[in-house]
């Protein structure tokens, strides 16, 4: 049998140290539940970074991934497969009503987006906001800017211009140069801070003027995350493309640009590709996914989940601020660090949650929890706080 203190050990000699992980080893998961190697059972309100949204291990994705992997796993997209064009045909149905590029992550949707961008604008610029996130590979990278992420590994791919949310810096940035601009209408990994509506709308009369692509990342905020399929559905402003990806596959990595019928053909055969992308397996999962997050009755409750969970933050001991959209909810701490506190809500209290900063909790629980675990989700956290 091996030792946690085995397998850490194991993790510092093998594995690239660019995760601080934290100090639980799971082995098993069941809905919104977690064990670790020694049994200790936990509540995870973090789901693999809103990854997990329909629970873990739900068996409607297992039976789907099971059936498909004793069938094909994989051909590559030099051949017609039915899970990924059944897939694409929801996916746009569900949205924008144009077409479907899949990906195998979120960086990678959001790189095909950057592409779709500047092949329907060459040479245009790329408007982006501070504090939003995108991902790790470089055009993504380039588009997230954030000081610690980006100094090391410069020079970034040239044409980003990264503004902050207020309609003023975002009518002076826009221009006939710029080729999109790209936010997150929640950003997520700040710490659940939503773009304030009138800055979102000015991006889409901006971009109109211009001739520009207004580009959502749907990457955390979709698949009924804020309590509707997509967040733009909740806020009037539609996107002219937008990416996916995280909770999409029920784990399987899996991401996904879906265009509006307005930049459906700019990208042409020899454009763009990926060996492993839209694979049946994890569109077999995806399928079973969007069974479960397509229901209206499951975004009411995610509204209505998400509103008890802020009620009962809002008032514990050294919680300053909550913010909330749906399930997305994160809450700014004073006289503790957030990473200790999430520490803490771990190993004492096993309740999993994550720290995006020194002061920011964010809390991602899965979509099919009920009344029962938010209520005790929130008293781990009173505990913890206390
Ligand atoms: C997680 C995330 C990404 C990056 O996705 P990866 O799968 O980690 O590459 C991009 N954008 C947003 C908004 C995200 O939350």
């Amino acid at each position: 049998m091996t030792t946690f203190d085995e397998l850490r050990a194991l993790d510092r000699q093998s594995i690239v140290g660019t995760y601080a992980r934290l100090p639980a080893w799971f082995v098993r998961g069941e809905g919104a539940r977690l064990w670790d190697a020694d049994g200790a059972e936990y509540l995870d309100f973090l789901t693999g970074i809103s990854v997990s949204s329909v629970g873990h291990c739900h068996p409607k994705v297992v039976e789907a991934i099971r059936e498909q992997a004793g069938q094909l796993i994989h051909t590559s997209n030099l051949f017609y497969t039915e899970p990924m064009i059944r897939l694409a045909d929801r996916l746009r149905r569900s949205s924008l009503g144009g077409r479907v590029f899949f990906t195998n992550s979120g960086a990678e949707a959001v790189e095909a987006a950057l592409k779709l961008a500047r092949r329907a604008k060459t040479g245009g610029e790329i408007v982006v906001v501070h504090g939003g996130f995108h991902g790790r590979t470089y055009g993504a990278l380039s588009a997230t800017p954030q000081e610690s992420k980006q100094a090391p590994f410069a020079p970034l791919v040239p044409g980003f211009i990264a503004i902050p949310p207020t309609v003023e810096a975002l009518n002076r940035a826009v221009s006939d140069r710029t080729a999109a601009v790209l936010l997150e209408p929640v950003q997520g990994e700040s710490g659940v801070h939503p773009i304030p509506l009138e800055v979102l709308r000015a991006a889409r009369e901006a971009c109109d003027v211009h001739g520009a692509a207004l580009i959502f990342d749907e990457i955390q905020t979709g698949l009924a995350r804020t309590g509707s399929m997509w967040a733009w559905h909740q806020l009037g402003v539609e996107p002219d493309a937008m990416t996916t990806a995280k909770a999409l596959g029920g784990g399987l990595p899996i991401g996904a640009l879906i265009t509006g019928p307005g930049f459906e053909e700019v990208l042409q055969p020899g454009d763009h590709g990926s060996t492993f992308a839209g694979g049946p397996v994890p569109c077999a999962a995806a399928h079973a996914v969007l069974d479960i997050v397509e229901d209206p009755a499951l975004h009411t409750r995610v509204k209505e989940l998400g509103e008890r969970l802020r009620e009962g933050l809002k008032d514990l001991p050294h919680v300053t601020t909550v913010r909330q959209r749906g399930l997305m909810v994160g809450f700014d701490v004073e006289d503790v660090a957030a990473p200790e506190l999430v520490t803490r809500l771990l190993t004492e209290q096993k309740l999993v949650a994550n720290a995006t900063g020194p002061a920011t909790v964010r809390l991602l629980p899965p979509l099919i929890i009920g009344e029962a675990e938010i209520d005790s989700a929130l008293e781990r956290i009173a505990a913890a706080l206390s």
